[in-house]
């Protein structure tokens, strides 16, 4: 064996040693409330609590049927970047929905969120520049920022003082630009940003906000148009996905004034040197935006399964961060206990994940159980019974009270 594969092989054995090996399990259903996985050769029925399917839509019929016509006037996809013979007429209209859904004037779309990041920054922002990142932002808000030349300042997650303070130092060193970028909803705790804080220091400073809403659009705010709407804010970009509430596909955008969104037609990378999104995925999206903004239903469902999941779990022991976001960690501490946890509930046919180090910090482990408008208040009973039942073979919390002895 080369020197690098048998490297690489003892890089992957630290890994699983350290309990922080990651696995896939193969759903062989459609992406929903209820699932089958393969086990053995076999499938078993599970409920399913770690999907980003906030609304339910993953598997809704209108927009399945939306994309079938797609498929059929449009075919598979463009074969093309958008700017050279790949810009449909599906992709301009996905563009104005969503820019007006959001608020903003204009839009433009990725083949994914995490595209839409990578992007953002490089157009907008040069060595006379500086941006403010929380320290808690995903991963692609991270790795678009390394791409621009920006100064860089990073504040706690949700700490005002500190973000005030690298505001200050940026207008005093001088930056032209000074962009403040936030999670709307930060996605390992289910907290939602202080925006109205940070738009209120944004503006002092003169400061740009940005905000990436993919754990909010569809569901967050009245119509689900996003933490922004939520908290009566405007921001000056927005990015998001199509790939979480709004039908769980495929895609993202940036939303901004029309001037950076022309900029971006003209300068971000992963826009200019990649394929269209697929005509059909984004026939299903503007679909998926039609229902998210008529769907006070679906929203208060997702709400109530929220609520009662959380109540339930709190009375039973567990160990849950404050919030009411359908992001609900249930706090573990070692990697190795929230795997654990997490296959036995998967034996108990609840499926969810551990997360651990290097997603969160070494010590936070935990199941992050994410609520969907497709369970029902039984489906909720029925997953806390099995976070009882598994909770207290793991001693994690008390056993039933024993019966008083005459
Ligand atoms: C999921 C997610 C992304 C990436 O979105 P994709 O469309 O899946 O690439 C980016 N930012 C945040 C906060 C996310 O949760």
């Amino acid at each position: 064996m080369s020197d690098i594969l048998r490297d690489i092989s003892l890089e992957l054995d630290e890994i699983r040693a350290a309990n922080l090996w990651k696995g896939e399990r193969r759903i062989v259903t459609a992406q929903s409330g209820h699932i089958k996985v393969a086990r053995d050769g076999n499938a078993l029925e599970v409920l399913n609590l770690c999907a980003n399917n906030y609304l339910g839509l993953a598997n809704h019929p209108e927009l399945v049927k939306a994309a079938h016509e797609a498929l059929d006037s449009h075919g598979l996809g463009m074969a093309s970047v958008r700017f050279i013979c790949g810009t449909a007429d599906l992709h301009t209209e996905l563009e104005q929905r969503i820019a007006s859904y959001v608020g903003q004037e204009d839009a433009i779309l990725f083949a994914a969120c995490f595209d839409a990041n990578g992007g953002v920054f490089e157009p907008l922002l040069g060595g006379q520049d500086a941006v403010i990142s929380d320290q808690l932002n995903h991963a692609s808000i991270i790795d678009g920022i390394r791409l621009c030349k920006a100064a860089r300042y990073r504040y706690g997650n949700g700490d005002m003082g500190e973000l005030e303070a690298s505001l200050e130092k940026a207008r005093g060193s001088g930056a032209r630009r000074i962009l403040v970028v936030t999670d709307g909803v930060f996605s390992m705790d289910g907290y939602f940003a202080k925006l109205s804080e940070i738009r209120a220091l944004a503006d002092r400073y003169d400061a740009w906000l940005m905000i990436d809403d993919c754990h909010a659009t569809g569901f967050v705010g009245p119509q689900g148009r996003g933490s922004a709407a939520r908290a009566g804010i405007k921001a000056d970009i927005i990015t998001g996905t199509f790939g979480k509430a709004l039908g769980g596909a495929a895609g993202g955008f940036i939303a901004a004034a029309k001037p950076v969104v022309d900029l971006m037609r003209q300068r971000s990378r992963p826009y200019l040197f990649s394929n269209a999104l697929p005509p059909a995925i984004a026939a299903s999206a503007s679909k998926a935006i039609d229902l998210a903004e008529a769907g006070d239903d679906l929203r208060d469902r997702l709400r109530d399964n929220a609520s009662q999941f959380r109540t339930e779990m709190a009375a039973a022991g567990f160990s849950l961060p404050d919030g009411e976001h359908p992001i609900i960690p249930v706090m573990l501490g070692e990697a190795e206990l929230a795997q654990k946890m997490a296959a036995g509930l998967f034996e108990e046919g609840v499926y969810v994940t551990g997360f651990f180090f290097p997603v969160v910090p070494k010590g936070q482990a935990r199941i992050r159980t994410q609520m969907s408008a497709a369970l029902s208040p039984q489906d909720i009973d029925q997953a806390v019974a099995a976070f009882i039942k598994v909770g207290r073979e793991l001693s994690l919390i008390p056993g039933p009270k024993p019966c008083p002895k005459p």
